[in-house]
């Protein structure tokens, strides 16, 4: 219940008081926020911290593989219309991340948490969430599909017989199966670009039938559910069918699609559409994806993609030929050592750009490219790729460890 103004207990504030002291020496000592090990910290000392910490807020959770941490933000801005909110919005997405987030708190009457998705039964578990997004579910370099069908198979499991409303994409197979063990679901027609996870039925294995924008299973009769909030170009449609203009900073229909979902979480508040779409336009780049900065005399848009469906979001919203495109592909830990997803991924979208390659994985992403019949240069580095570009714009898309070493380079 929020607005309980029952303390903490002695045992919780040490563990948050310890926390915080863990977090400022793992920042002096350079080592980041320290957010993450002063999260764990705390829950060394009160393995209850979380829950206690989210029993004080009203919760909301958000979850997926692309767009949680955007969504995240869009929401938090729309409910400050209604109240305080905290937010990890750092996108520390893991128990001792978001434990960190919410100490931080605790005037808040919102908690609005990112929640990595490996991790979201936990957290709903804890936390008892008042409302609950799901955006989308696709495979991450790190896994392959059947991975990606067990964690759907996972949340539906996880979220049977939660009290919390479900905002979910009617349009994503996967999170519609995830979600429809849940009793009390509104669903987003927020469409879905990336369909190779989701030819096969996640109910029972057959062939999912795709007419238009429909979606069912002719063998079982697992089928798309009628939603009542959509997203139409650039406006929202809410259940009355009264249509809301979207207007961001942030660039692409990923965008938009996060702002729909936004706005149906903030009306299970309360918040109208109206006021919440206008709160969004508020937020900018985040954690420096989207951002554009001048380097070497060039504006270049820094753009993160983590995985395939990703990437496909982020052609989808460059700006159209000439425009020159650098793309940087690493493999280290974060981005996992493996680079066959970039065969996943529809490279002959950027035909007609300029394209200039870098990264570790350089050579692997050239060979895919001369494959899909693209010109491009193979670059020493980020200054030599930006020089093979005239001034102006220059899109920069990069995945996760590339993503920072480039924003290290142009001093982001
Ligand atoms: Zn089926």
């Amino acid at each position: 219940m929020a607005g309980n103004t029952e303390p903490l207990p002695p045992r919780a504030k040490l563990a948050v008081t310890a926390g915080k002291a863990a977090a400022a020496v793992s920042r002096v000592a350079g080592r980041g926020s320290g957010s993450v090990i002063g999260g764990k910290v705390s829950l060394r000392l009160d393995p209850d911290l979380l829950a206690r910490l989210a029993r004080h807020l009203d919760v909301i959770l958000v979850s997926a593989t692309n767009g949680k941490t955007t969504t995240t933000r869009l929401i938090a801005e729309a409910l400050r219309a209604s109240g305080p909110v905290v937010s990890n919005a750092l996108g520390a997405n893991m128990p001792a991340g978001i434990t960190s987030a919410l100490a931080g708190g605790s005037d808040a009457r919102y908690g609005v948490i990112e929640v990595d998705e490996k991790y979201l039964a936990g957290v709903a578990r804890d936390t008892t969430p008042k409302a609950i997004a799901l955006l989308n579910l696709s495979r991450d370099q790190l896994d392959r599909a059947a991975e990606t069908r067990m964690l759907a198979e996972k949340w539906r499991e996880g979220l049977a017989g939660t009290k919390a409303t479900i905002i979910a994409n009617a349009d994503d197979p996967l999170i519609v199966w995830a979600a429809s063990s849940s009793p009390n679901v509104v669903w987003v027609a927020a469409g879905q670009e990336w369909k190779d996870d989701a030819w096969s039925c996640p109910s029972c294995g057959g062939v999912l039938q795709r007419p238009g924008d429909d979606w069912g299973c002719a063998d079982c009769g697992f089928r798309r559910p009628h939603a009542t909030w959509a997203l139409n170009g650039d406006y929202v449609l809410d259940p009355q069918g009264s249509a809301w203009p979207i207007h961001l900073q942030l660039p692409g229909r990923a965008n938009k699609a996060n702002a729909a979902t936004s706005a149906a979480v903030a009306a299970t508040f309360g918040v109208p559409p109206q006021v919440a779409l206008e709160r969004m336009y508020a937020v900018q780049a985040i954690a420096g994806r989207y951002d554009v900065v001048t380097f070497l005399d060039r504006q270049l848009r820094l753009l993160l993609a983590k995985n395939p469906a990703g990437w496909l979001e982020t052609f989808s919203l460059i700006d159209p030929p000439p425009t020159p495109v650098i793309l940087s592909v690493n493999a280290r830990g974060a981005d996992g050592t493996d680079t066959s997803w970039l065969w996943d991924v529809d490279y002959t979208r950027l035909a007609g750009h300029p394209i200039m390659v870098i990264g570790d994985r350089k050579l692997d992403l050239a060979v895919r490219l001369e494959v899909a019949g693209l010109d491009f240069r193979v670059c020493e580095n980020t200054d030599e790729a930006v020089r093979m570009a005239p001034p102006g714009r220059i899109e920069v898309i990069a995945n996760y460890t590339a993503f920072q070493d480039l924003r290290r380079r142009v001093g982001n």
